[in-house]
């Protein structure tokens, strides 16, 4: 067992878990959202309840990818401003220690939180911030950001994105920094290829390669994400189960999927009664980390997803999960101390 933290009420866990790919305005504890909004006399429902409902997505809402991102509406309203953003980044890191996460890598678009004034590096240090207080009280939590480009905003604004972004890279600060650069959002007509400038900026700056793929889009999306963007890790990457090919590639350069199983049935990426793709990854020889990608609109832990991985597997289900974690530890983008490589 992993030591317990009785001060923190902490739940000791029997494998450290590896947390790849959770986004910020998805995991907002709705409690602390709520009572946010209220702090600034927004009151958008009547009760607590209907506030809840509108940011975790129901069972009616499930099978679209829209729906799902339809559940970022609220958090918005008051992630515009440096102490919010700073407030919520909190509350998300200490429920995930709380929970068991010994290792964290949030993600965040900074450019959406801007609408209010603050600049993008500001947007970047607010959540920098409020990571940086959790980790003050529990120095041996790993913690650190990636930053999401929206593929919406297209490969100009990506562009200036991942040069703000490098002036907060973990490894020119002696704090939680950023570790990793991403592309998110409506994935059909807006191709990862279209991003590679975007990429090569950020890859030169010594930040970690990941880009949502595969999600809503085919197989050639994820591979313009390996060979267009180099990325070392893909959000979701289900749809490349349908291409052997792919599947070979991915195995032999360690490109690591980040599984979100909850989300990933939601947004009907992956069909009700259908098997997971982390399964046929594992097959293949495709590393695999289990995430939750959305904490709050997923409903989820990762303690939670790590549990549906164990059932699902069946026997020897524990020791793969653990395996998992450890697999997703050696990928994870922490821990960077230069250009051009890790550290070990
Ligand atoms: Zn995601």
């Amino acid at each position: 067992m992993t030591r317990g933290d009785a001060a923190t009420g902490r739940t000791p866990r029997a494998m450290p878990l590896v947390e790849l790919h959770q986004h910020v305005d998805g995991s907002i504890p709705p409690r602390v959202l709520w009572e946010l909004l209220r702090t600034f006399s927004l009151h958008p429902v009547e009760t607590y309840e209907e506030m809840e409902r509108r940011l975790v997505l129901q069972e009616v809402e499930e099978g679209s990818l829209l729906a799902y991102l339809d559940k970022f509406h609220y958090p918005l309203w008051i992630t515009q401003f440096y102490e919010n953003i700073q407030d919520v980044a909190e509350s998300i890191v200490r429920a995930a220690w709380a929970n068991g996460v010994e290792t964290l890598e949030l993600r965040y678009s900074p450019v959406i939180h801007t609408y209010g004034g603050l600049t993008v590096r500001q947007s970047i240090r607010a959540v920098l911030s409020g990571i940086n207080r959790v980790v003050r009280d529990h120095p041996t939590l790993r913690c650190g950001l990636v930053v999401i480009a929206m593929r919406q905003h297209g490969p100009h604004i990506a562009k200036i994105l991942a040069r703000q972004t490098i002036g907060e890279a973990e490894h020119l600060h002696d704090r939680c920094g950023a570790v990793g650069f991403d592309i998110a959002g409506p994935e059909r007509g807006n191709p990862p290829k279209l991003f590679r400038e975007a990429f090569e900026v950020a890859r030169l700056g010594g930040l970690g390669i990941t880009a949502h793929a595969g999600e809503d889009a085919g197989s050639d999306y994820v591979w313009q994400a390996v060979e267009d963007l180099g990325a070392q890790r893909i959000g979701h990457g289900c749809s490349a189960i349908t291409d052997r090919e792919l599947m070979a590639r991915l195995a032999r350069d360690r490109v690591l999927v980040e599984c979100c199983p909850t989300s990933n049935f939601q947004t009907g990426a992956v069909g009700k009664d259908a098997r997971h793709p982390v399964f046929a990854f594992r097959e293949a020889g495709v590393p695999v980390a289990l995430c939750t990608d959305n904490t709050t609109v997923s409903n989820t832990t990762l303690a939670q997803e790590t549990e549906w991985f164990v059932r699902e597997y069946g026997a020897g289900g524990r020791d793969a999960a653990a395996a998992i974690h450890e697999t997703a530890s050696r990928h994870s983008f922490l821990g960077r101390t230069a250009p051009g490589g890790l550290v070990s």
